[in-house]
């Protein structure tokens, strides 16, 4: 049988010279990859009480959407600054050139909620940490982070887990 990581295809040079861009849409697009991936992702949290799901943009949303609806819990997504047409907060991060900014709903999570935290791909962490920071100013708890793919050495693992976050992620590229 075919795992996760079969359903991976790799694009170099993508968005610039020397990336090797893993990409998860032709996993999103097999219809036996995408329940894989989705099935996988839930199996640590089957039993434990998880309250919200918030999926980081942009396949974060397909992801946690998938998620969500499995667990009958709500999502609630983090956007680029800009996109969310309520009332937000936000976070800077560095990316390799520059910074960007996140943000959240100001009541998208209420005070003590339990929540896991989906995006396809752990780099060096900022995305996630900075979407963890969000959720933890509005009160929320982070029961765990999911990741289709991990890339241990660009450090994004052992950041999370350095704020006592857990990370689970389906495989690894060295
Ligand atoms: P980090 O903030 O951990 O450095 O980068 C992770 C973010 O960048 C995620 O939101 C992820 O979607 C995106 N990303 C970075 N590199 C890749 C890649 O090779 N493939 C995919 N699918 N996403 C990537």
């Amino acid at each position: 049988m075919k795992t996760v990581q079969d359903y991976i295809r790799t694009i170099v040079d993508f968005p610039h010279e020397g990336i090797m861009f893993r990409d998860v849409t032709t996993l999103f697009a097999d219809p036996r990859g995408f329940r894989i991936a989705i099935d996988q992702m839930l199996h640590p949290y089957a039993g434990l009480q998880i309250d919200k799901v918030v999926g980081l943009e942009a396949r974060g949303f397909i992801l946690g959407g998938a998620i969500a609806h499995q667990l009958s819990k709500g999502f609630v997504p983090i956007r680029k600054k800009g996109k969310l047409p309520g009332k937000t907060i936000s976070e800077a991060y560095t990316l390799e050139y520059g910074e960007a900014i996140v943000e959240i709903h100001d009541d998208a999570i209420q005070p003590g909620e339990k929540v896991l935290v989906v995006d396809d791909l752990l780099a060096t962490g900022g995305t996630a940490e900075a979407g963890i920071k969000l959720i933890k100013r509005l009160g929320g708890e982070i029961i765990s982070t999911s990741f289709i793919i991990d890339l241990p050495d660009l450090g994004g693992r052992a950041r999370l887990e350095a704020m006592g976050v857990e990370v689970n992620a389906l495989c690894a590229y060295e």
